[in-house]
């Protein structure tokens, strides 16, 4: 090879990358042939992409190692590297394997490794420009992990994983790797910036009112259970409320989720926690409808993040206890029964809400049971006279149900925590919480990041 050829190459890292590819293609279309061209065999679309599930990893797996060799041979071959704490020039040390799996596959790297005398501090160049996890399966493989165990059990989420990916990992890597993002999932980063939130908001202000915001506040109640060390007997497992919030725009015709979050917490860090995201939000703008059952913790913080909020209170909880009485008071499904609910719920859409609880007050309870309803159900009335008035809301396009906190509830906190045998352990389950919202918000994104460059060293 002449010298001028010898540059060419030496500049031109394509050609090189391209014989590697072709000499990986080649070794696979071996293994094909093997499989597929033997004598008799007549291998059906299903079995001929399984055989490419199993070849491929191995095939893209390599072809990934070739193109990182390639382009960034010059970290490869580095001798000397600054130490990122002290700038001193080392030299390198070794040469230091990295097995790595991504999506592609299994890779190895023989990167050189510096250590500096100076800080007592080993690195890699190329790790830092690769951004190489210190874990075997890299971050695209964590990242899809965690979001499958976002929504499944640990044990069958690693099980998906394989089934669908062809990638094994263990339901401890999924476990762990699951805690370590979790902890990212913090308030500030699960709710969507300012600038977001207005774009959402821009995106459904279509006509000349200005949008609704609604803001549905509920609990909900999730198996807890005190943290153990390890062979140490499990605590009494206990029943916490996750309180939480979910926040959504009603457009003409569509809703705009704007952020949800929900949290094992006390009533005060529910309150600090929706004021911090009142304080994104442009309210001026906005027309505001706080929605929420009777529970009066929820009402005072509501009010105070949102001053100018219209209160409602969730015309389903109301109906519920309507029912309740009526069941008791005329018996299930008697004609009686049916007429009191729909005239009661009727004068309660007229915001007939004295009335109501003027006839309650005169009504004779058939039993004790009945009695004791009644009893509450006129107290419930009185608490939240001035949260009754349906046909005005609807009149002015506000909701006058929340539906959107109830199947947010389903959503972020029954169909991941409520499964049978589950308890959580505060800090996982907030974790767990917090991750879904983020899911749930597209924030998941944000999240994954700073734990990644949280994970890269200097
Ligand atoms: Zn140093």
């Amino acid at each position: 090879m002449g010298l001028a050829t010898a540059c060419i190459l030496e500049q031109d890292p394509t050609g090189e990358f391209r014989h590697m590819i072709h000499d990986e293609v080649d070794k696979w279309v071996d293994q094909i042939i093997d499989e597929v061209f033997e004598d008799g065999k007549e291998p059906t679309v299903m079995e001929l992409s399984q055989l490419f599930s199993e070849t491929k990893q191995k095939f893209f797996g390599a072809c990934f190692q070739a193109l990182i060799e390639q382009k960034y041979a010059g970290l490869l071959e580095q001798e000397y590297a600054p130490c990122p704490q002290c700038g001193k020039m080392c030299k390198k040390r070794r040469g230091n394997l990295k097995q790595m799996v991504t999506m592609q596959g299994p890779s190895v790297l023989k990167r050189p490794w510096f250590y500096c005398v100076n800080c007592s501090y080993g690195f890699s160049p190329l790790d830092k420009a690769l951004e190489i996890s210190r874990k075997k399966y890299q971050f695209d493989v964590q990242k899809k992990s965690t979001r499958t165990a976002a929504e499944v059990p640990f044990s069958s989420g690693s099980e998906l994983f394989e089934e669908l990916t062809d990638h094994p990992v263990s339901d401890h890597f999924m476990h762990d790797t699951f805690e370590e993002v979790g902890e990212y999932a913090c308030l500030e980063d699960v709710i969507p910036s300012q600038e977001e939130i207005i774009a959402r908001y821009q995106g459904v202000n279509e006509s000349s009112w200005r949008p609704v915001l609604v803001v549905a506040s509920d609990g909900a109640h999730v198996p807890t259970r005190p943290k153990a060390k390890r062979n140490e007997k499990r605590g009494r497992g206990q029943w916490q409320e996750a309180k939480g919030f979910r926040i959504y725009l009603l457009g003409k015709d569509r809703i705009a989720h704007v952020a949800s979050w929900h949290q094992i917490q006390n009533e005060e860090q529910f309150g600090e926690d929706l004021s911090f995201v009142a304080s994104r939000i442009p309210q001026d703008d906005l027309r505001i409808g706080l929605l929420g059952d009777g529970a009066d913790w929820l009402w005072k913080h509501m009010v105070a993040c949102f001053p100018k909020g219209r209160q409602i209170l969730d015309y389903f909880h109301c109906a519920e206890h309507i029912h309740k009485v009526a069941k008791l008071q005329y018996g299930e499904k008697s004609q009686k029964c049916l007429e009191w609910v729909e005239s009661t719920i009727t004068r309660l859409f007229y915001a007939e809400v004295d009335n109501v609880i003027w006839g309650l007050q005169r009504m004779k309870p058939r039993d004790s049971l009945a009695k004791e309803e009644i009893r509450k159900l006129i107290g419930y009335l009185q608490n939240n006279r001035e949260r009754i008035h349906y046909r005005g809301d609807r009149i002015g396009g506000y909701p006058i149900g929340s539906g959107g906190i109830e199947s947010a509830n389903k959503f972020i906190c029954h169909t991941r925590m409520k499964r049978s045998g589950a308890w959580w352990v505060k800090e996982t389950g907030n974790e767990m919480l917090g991750t879904r919202c983020a899911i749930y918000n597209g924030t998941y994104g944000k999240i994954f990041e700073k734990y990644k460059n949280a994970q890269i060293p200097l």
